[in-house]
């Protein structure tokens, strides 16, 4: 395929290019590749390509959801673009600066701006901090407030995001699962971030729980203008809070559009069978016919030539198993990576 991402032209990178600013973050091309060693001097014998050619652009006050099975590289993908983990290939862009090459300490001001919220917030709060600390942590390590500025900025942040400010001295474990999110995100605000990555943000909470969160999520954004990557495998969750929705697949997009036309109009046989699988109140209203997605996500070591989809996919043609699709604009905003459409 024309590497999914090796041109932004015409990408949602391109409508935003149409604005007077640039997009918040826009990725291009990005690769992200682990090596798989063996043998007693652990030579390279292969790469896990779990990021591979990926292209897209979110504007200020945007959602992108991304979808896909677990193991397409969608957890790699926010990790990569936050450079926890260094690309191997591509370009990511942050308010039109190229952060790609940064070293860790030059990437000390632009971290600020970007911050993620994990699927599992009891693992990703330290137990031995209170959480009054955990969420003023962030202002002192880049050394914005302390004493009793920093305790104020804290509370403020707790009453924000729902939690009591006397709260504040307790410990995650104290919390309940909708709690310790919300300290999550509170966390997460700390340093006003123009972009927020949520790795399954609500995954492990009960649904009730899940559409508090998100209502949460979506005042946040709507008062201070918050760009959200939203990576989950649930799809109703991702129709709520997304604008636009991205579809990923061994490591891969192969579908990107606005909300409205992938839940409707889906062109890609892959996303057609994620949404034939989610069951919804009036099934004739959305699902012509049920997809059956056989067997599992294939290797990314090895992935299956030509189109990566083909092993799994009810239309599959020759070509298809040699020949990798084009990521072609089917219709304004629409991209699609298929050879039927
Ligand atoms: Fe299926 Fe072929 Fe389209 Fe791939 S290119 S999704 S195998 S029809």
């Amino acid at each position: 395929m024309a590497d999914a991402g090796h041109s932004a032209v015409g990408t949602p990178a391109s409508d935003a290019a149409a604005s007077v600013r640039p997009p918040v973050i826009e990725v291009e091309g990005l690769k992200t590749y682990f090596p798989v060693k063996k043998g007693v001097l652990s030579r390279t014998v292969g790469y896990v390509r779990a990021v591979d050619g990926v292209t897209f652009a979110i504007n200020e006050g945007e959602t992108l959801g991304l979808v896909g099975e677990s193991g397409c590289g969608k957890s790699t993908m926010g990790k990569t673009i936050l450079k926890l983990i260094e690309p191997t290939a591509g370009k990511i862009t942050l308010e039109g600066k190229d952060i790609t090459a940064l070293s860790r300490r030059e990437m000390r001001p632009y971290r600020r701006e970007m911050q993620i919220i994990f699927q599992d917030p009891y693992s990703s709060l330290n137990p031995r901090m209170s959480v009054g600390n955990i969420v003023g942590e962030p202002f002192v390590i880049h050394k914005l407030a302390k004493g009793r500025e920093k305790e104020d900025r804290v509370a403020e942040l707790f009453s924000r995001v729902g939690l009591r400010p006397e709260q504040m001295r307790s410990y995650p474990h104290e919390f309940s699962g909708g709690q310790r999110q919300r300290v999550g995100i509170a966390r997460a605000l700390a340093l006003n971030p123009k972009l927020i990555i949520g790795d399954e943000p609500v995954s492990a909470l009960d649904v009730s729980i899940q559409a508090q969160v998100i209502n949460l999520l979506m005042d946040l954004q709507a008062e201070r203008g918050l760009s959200y990557l939203f990576i989950s495998h649930d799809l109703a969750v991702v129709e709520h809070i997304s604008h636009r929705v991205a579809v990923m697949y061994l490591g891969k997009l192969v579908e990107l559009a606005d909300k409205k036309t992938i839940y409707s109009n889906p062109q890609h046989p892959y996303t057609e069978a994620l949404l034939s699988a989610v069951p919804v109140p009036d099934p004739a209203a959305r699902r012509k016919k049920r997809v059956l997605l056989e067997g599992d996500v294939p290797s990314a070591i090895d992935p299956p030539s030509g189109c990566r989809f083909h092993t799994r996919c009810p239309y599959v043609e020759a070509r298809c198993r040699t020949e990798e699709p084009q990521w072609r604009e089917v219709e304004k905003g629409h991209w699609v990576a298929c050879h039927l459409r």
